[in-house]
């Protein structure tokens, strides 16, 4: 466990930006558990309110609804929500909002753009004006189709600035050197973290990711839609590994962009395969075309977490599958039964 900031102030005010999606509604839980008061800005693009669902109406977490492309301004938003304010400053901002899987963010490529760009720009604003420490929520994709694997910090990226990735991929690149201008003209105190595929409860099961495509689609006895020839790598971490990377990230004085991801590489057609295992399905697969400028390796080189946070993944793919897999089974037994295909579109 990282150290609790509780003892520095009774309560300190966090925010987080798309606190409502996968990561930023675990974040809020693991932050209300440290002891922090808690607001949560999101707009529900691709954030859910039943992963924050839990949590209202505890009096330390507070949902604005928000659109962080615009600027924040938070007494209003208060008031909006007809809440009075906490009455102390923003100690910390995570900076967390936008569409974040390949689907999600050719759905909405100009508004990825925005909240990387605008989104960014208005979060450090904030930052600035009440002294917070910024952690801007980075990603891997910022290595692009790279050209070196594992990816240290240190390697600059091989993206293809118009391709379909583009709108995610140089969102936040300028997202990174915003922050790192911020920090440099203004002295906030920022952190970057590059974010390596994670996964784990509370993935949307149309995010149209492979991890939630294959589990659904191995629930469902349909074939697994692998691209390509599977031959591409990923490594994936399990949700409770990067909250904890994160948390200490958070707390720590590290200013460089630091990666947080599993090690453990597998090819697509492996997690295919792991899934099948964990799922005990017998769903065959299905070989579809891969689509552009996917990159072919990703593997993060986590010396820098080690060194800095003494941070290291726990949970290895197949136990952190077989925790996930309970998840996709309640929320498929949850889907109206007369919209079940409707409600989880194909994988395309
Ligand atoms: N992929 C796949 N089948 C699917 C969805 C994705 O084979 O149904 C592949 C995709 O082409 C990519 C990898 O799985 O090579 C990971 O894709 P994902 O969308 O999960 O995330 P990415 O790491 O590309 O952002």
């Amino acid at each position: 466990m990282a150290n609790s900031v509780s003892s520095e102030n009774h309560r300190p005010l966090t925010l987080v930006t798309g606190g409502a999606g996968f990561l930023g509604s675990h974040l809020c839980d693991r932050l209300l558990a440290e002891g922090h008061e808690v607001i949560c800005l999101d707009n529900l693009i691709t954030g859910r309110m039943e992963n924050i669902r839990h949590l209202l109406g505890r009096p330390q977490f507070h949902y604005l609804n928000h659109d962080v492309t615009h600027p924040i301004d938070l007494p209003a938003l208060f008031v909006q929500a007809s809440t009075p304010p906490p009455d102390q400053p923003v100690r910390y901002l995570l900076h967390f909002a936008s569409p974040a899987s390949p689907k999600d963010y050719a759905r909405h490529p100009i508004h990825t753009l925005k909240v990387g760009a605008m989104g960014t720009y208005h979060a450090l604003g904030l930052a600035k004006a009440q002294g917070s420490v910024f952690l801007l929520a980075s990603t891997s994709e910022i290595y692009g189709d790279p050209e070196v694997s594992p990816q240290t910090e240190k390697y600059w990226g091989n993206v293809n600035p118009i391709g379909p990735r583009s709108v995610y991929d140089e969102a936040k690149r300028f997202a990174e050197a915003i922050t790192m201008a911020y920090h440099r003209e203004h002295q906030v105190k920022t952190r970057i973290v590059r974010i390596f595929n994670t996964y784990g409860e509370r993935m949307r099961l149309d995010d149209g990711r492979a991890l939630p495509n294959f589990m659904v689609q191995a629930l469902q006895g349909k074939p697994l839609t692998v691209y390509g020839e599977g031959a591409q790598t990923r490594s994936l971490c399990y949700v409770s590994d990067l909250v904890e990377g994160l948390y200490r990230l958070l707390t720590s004085n590290e200013v460089g962009p630091v990666n947080l991801g599993n090690p453990e590489e597998v090819s697509i057609l492996q997690l295919a395969q792991a899934i099948l295992r964990a799922t005990g399905s017998k769903s065959a697969i299905a070989y579809e075309p891969l689509p552009e400028d996917d990159p072919q390796r990703r593997q993060p080189d986590i010396t820098s977490a080690r060194q800095k946070l003494g941070w290291e993944p726990r949970v290895s793919l197949e136990n952190g599958l077989a925790k996930t897999v309970p998840y996709f089974q309640a929320s498929l037994q949850n889907l109206p039964r007369a919209t079940d295909s409707a409600a989880v579109p194909p994988a395309h």
